[in-house]
């Protein structure tokens, strides 16, 4: 496909654009990669109305047809994953492969969540009557991204939501809104008008969309702080919320692993993606015993790590995304650095063009500071002495979040046995980051409300209709007999 040479919404199946704009930046040298919509109140009706439009049609699609049509919107990014990757990074900052890697796991979400079915319960069936449960679409979604991951945490959403046979508005953070738009037009030419609408907008927009009216849901992913608004917008209307939100992970690295194996595996759970991840790694626990060489074989490692602008083939991690989020985790080294903790490599970076922060890796900070208790969400990482490992499930426990979790172990069963023990929607045993189309993903605590992917996802963007028939009127028995 040849895209439009400038960045337009889709609306109803149609390119829209505004006179006014948003400027989006490459974080990796500061300097401007396009110019997206800035959609109006009146456009966000539009696009709402244009759902509503769609969605009495859209939602009587035979299934097979949807599970098709997903299919095909898959077969349209993997046909474009060398532009739409070349976009992402200079919108992100995440090298090209991460980006050729989240386009070809968007188009693998499509179609893996194609393969599932809706669940149908007959609850009774008789010659004279019969009820069935069926699970219906809501009606419009109103999907909300954040930054990190555009496309694939769009995916999940629209995997879902579509197969399941709602309508969609889909709005990217205002700090990547540009691989989204081109989305949003790349499948104009794979779903019906209306079905799916992709709108971009500075920080109104998202505040408009979860008190309209015309939602039906809002599926939202991105900070806790965002989250706690998300739900006070929708409560007016009452709509169905998905929240999945940030997270404090902990990792617990008990003293029978192989050293050099998983010091390698904690470094790229905690600071792949530059720390931007909401299931990163960003607290590990570490046993005494193994404490001090553990520590200098993640430093060993991540001094052979190359950080840079993510065009360049041997970088392999790139810049914090945007300056507001580049300020926070520098206030975050700064206040380590107030407070005397010791630094294993890192810190301030040297000024220079780019949001580029050094990995750093701070040595046994109190389990009070802010580097341990707040997300980071960047390249900073505390790594915490334990000896006792009631101890250490009881600090892993302590906190308001409850996203994902990790223990290592040479013993799985023992791994397992803590694992089980912590209060996280997902825990890893001698493995992080591994999530599935298949597997149901839920923040426990305030990291979310809600699942996404997986059946239980799926069944998120719809709501459950019961129909009973009764073949003749006169045998119901809610007619008095005089
Ligand atoms: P954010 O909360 O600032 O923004 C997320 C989205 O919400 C953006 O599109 C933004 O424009 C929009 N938004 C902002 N204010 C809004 C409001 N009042 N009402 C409605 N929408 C609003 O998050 P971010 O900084 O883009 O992303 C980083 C955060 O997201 C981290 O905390 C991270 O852990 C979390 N995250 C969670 C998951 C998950 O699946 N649990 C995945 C990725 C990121």
């Amino acid at each position: 496909m040849k895209f439009n040479s400038d960045f337009t919404m889709t609306i109803n199946g149609k390119s829209v654009t505004t006179t006014s704009k948003i400027t989006v930046i490459n974080p990796a040298n500061e300097e401007i990669v396009g110019y997206a919509p800035d959609c109006s109140r009146e456009l966000l009706d539009s696009a709402v109305g244009a759902a509503h439009s769609a969605f009495p049609s859209w939602s009587v699609v035979p299934f097979t047809a949807r599970q098709n049509l997903l299919h095909q919107m898959a077969s349209a990014l993997e046909a474009n994953v060398g532009p739409l990757s070349r976009l992402l990074t200079a919108e992100q900052g995440k090298t090209l492969s991460d980006a050729a890697m989240e386009i070809g796991g968007a188009a693998y979400w499509l179609r893996e969540t194609a393969k599932m079915t809706l669940p149908e319960t007959v609850n009774n069936d008789s010659s004279a009557h019969r009820s069935v449960t069926r699970h219906v679409p809501l009606g419009v979604v109103g999907a909300i991204a954040p930054w990190n991951y555009p496309i694939g945490l769009a995916a999940f959403k629209l995997a879902s939501a579509l197969l399941a046979g709602n309508t969609v508005v889909l709005k990217p953070s205002p700090f990547t809104p540009l691989t989204t738009l081109k989305l949003g037009e790349l499948m104009q030419t794979v779903l019906p008008e209306g079905v799916l609408n992709v709108i971009s907008g500075s920080d109104e927009l998202g505040p408009w969309m979860t008190s309209h009216p015309g939602f039906a849901k809002i599926s939202f992913t991105g900070s806790t702080a965002t989250g706690r608004k998300v739900m006070a917008g929708a409560a007016a209307t009452l709509k169905h919320l998905t929240l999945e939100l940030g997270g404090n992970d902990a990792a617990i690295v008990l003293p029978d692993v192989d050293i050099q194996t998983v010091a390698k595996c904690i470094f790229w759970a905690s600071f792949g993606n530059s720390g931007q991840i909401c299931l990163a790694s960003k607290r590990i626990y570490i046993h005494k015993d193994i404490y001090g060489p553990m520590k200098q074989e993640i430093v060993n490692y991540a001094k052979t790590i190359k950080m840079g602008n993510g065009t360049d083939p041997d970088v392999q991690l790139g810049p914090i995304q945007n300056r507001p989020q580049y300020e926070r985790v520098l206030d975050l080294i700064r206040d380590a650095q107030d407070n005397g903790y010791k630094f294993l490599m890192g810190g301030m970076p040297t000024a220079q063009k780019g949001y580029f922060i050094p990995l750093t890796i701070i040595d046994n900070p109190p389990e009070h500071s802010r580097i341990v208790q707040e997300e980071q969400f960047g390249p900073v990482l505390p790594l915490i002495e334990f000896d006792n490992i009631e101890d250490a499930i009881a600090r892993a426990n302590a906190t308001d979040y409850g996203l994902g979790a990790t223990v290592w172990s040479a013993d799985a069963a023992a791994a397992l046995a803590v694992g089980q023990r912590l209060q996280a929607g997902t825990v890893w045993i001698n493995e992080a980051l591994g999530l599935s189309p298949f597997i149901t993903f839920a923040g426990h605590k305030q990291s979310g409300l809600g699942t996404e992917s997986g059946r239980e996802g799926l069944l998120a963007y719809t709501v459950p209709q019961t129909i009973a028939v009764r073949q003749n009127a006169g045998t119901w028995q809610g007619v008095p007999k005089s």
